[in-house]
């Protein structure tokens, strides 16, 4: 996904440029490329950036800690506004927290929008916090539980069975 740079836009059909995508996002993990459009309009002041895309990514169970595939799926809008101090906070010390939304809702007029970085935040925010691989989802407890007492039968058959076999 190209950069799209701001100025150029102006001069865009109707100040705006649509960007097809359909690739895999760096640093993002998923099973099947991230297809969807974004949408850039250049407002004056600042950009309304709109879009539809999603994929298939690799979740992990949060009770079970099995893994399971989930479609995840991103219909946003975003301003972004336009300010010539956009880039100071690229100054700023490492050590200072700066939140993501206070990084990506400015950017400078004479600057460039990235559509493929847009679009990872807006995924990352849509991945699940929660992640169940079923509703009802009995949880690894229950399981480990289950089977330790399968263990135990077992064992204790065995002794049975030995105890049997032993001569009186
Ligand atoms: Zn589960």
């Amino acid at each position: 996904m190209d950069a799209i740079f701001i100025p150029q836009l102006t001069k865009a059909p109707e100040r705006t440029e649509e960007v097809q995508v359909n690739e895999s996002l760096p640093g993002l993990e998923t099973l099947t490329p991230v297809r969807g459009t974004i949408r850039v309009q250049h407002q004056g002041n600042y950009l309304e950036v709109s879009g539809q895309a999603e994929t298939i990514i690799t979740c992990t169970c949060n009770r079970c800690l099995q893994q399971y595939n989930q479609r995840l799926a991103v219909n946003t809008k975003e301003i972004i506004w336009l300010d010539e101090k956009a880039n100071q906070t690229e100054h700023l010390p490492l050590e200072m927290e700066v939140a993501i939304e206070d990084l990506v809702e400015t950017v400078t007029p004479d600057g460039y929008f990235y559509p493929s970085e847009w679009l990872y935040e807006q995924m990352c925010l849509a991945i699940p916090q929660r992640q169940l691989c079923d509703r009802n989802c009995p949880g690894i407890l229950d399981k480990v539980a289950g089977s330790s007492e399968e263990i135990v039968d077992s064992r204790w058959s065995a002794l049975q069975s030995l105890k049997k076999q032993l001569p009186e």
